[in-house]
């Protein structure tokens, strides 16, 4: 249910956890998904995409205008990143996380999939999991109401183990 980045997350503490790894990782599944899709992984895009990945946190539009401008020297207009962020949202690349206002990158971009996240309230870590023992639960539901789902986000908030010690 959970990936082995999380259970490392989890189990281990983000400072043992090799998140350079991570990056790089995340900016090579970016580059081989925008080939496949025919579509072009920009200086900016692939910027904000790697400043989204810089930890397993999200971050908020706000926060990577500012990063952006101190890397730059100067402002980035706000148009150009909200279309980096539409852009890798549409791709699957990042996604939304609306109790937060903010972006985290996706671990298994390239397939469709509907965005499960366990927030830590204090640390603000959030991981995505699969959604393999809801999907039953929300197909019985989906049947029983006649209410045709198109779209779940769903955002388990609490507090992380690490957080709890
Ligand atoms: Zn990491
Ligand atoms: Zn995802
Ligand atoms: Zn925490």
């Amino acid at each position: 249910m959970l990936s082995n980045t999380n259970n490392e997350l989890l189990a281990k503490g983000s400072e043992r956890h090799d998140h350079e790894r991570c990056i790089s990782d995340a900016l090579i599944r970016a580059q081989k998904l925008c080939q496949d899709q025919k579509q072009r992984l920009t200086r900016t895009r692939e910027q904000v995409l790697r400043l989204i990945w810089q930890s397993h946190q999200p971050v908020g539009a706000y926060s990577i205008m500012d990063t952006l401008a101190e890397s730059e020297g100067k402002r980035v207009a706000p148009p150009t990143v909200y279309r980096a962020l539409d852009f890798l949202l549409d791709l699957g690349l990042i996604h939304r996380i609306n109790s937060l206002n903010a972006y985290i990158g996706c671990q298994s971009p390239g397939h469709q999939h509907h965005s499960c996240f366990l927030i830590c309230q204090q640390c603000q870590l959030a991981l995505e999991f699969e959604p393999e023992l809801l999907k039953n639960q929300i197909e019985a539901l989906q049947q029983h109401s006649g209410f045709a789902i198109s779209q779940q986000n769903i955002e388990l908030l609490g507090t992380c183990p690490q957080c709890q010690q």
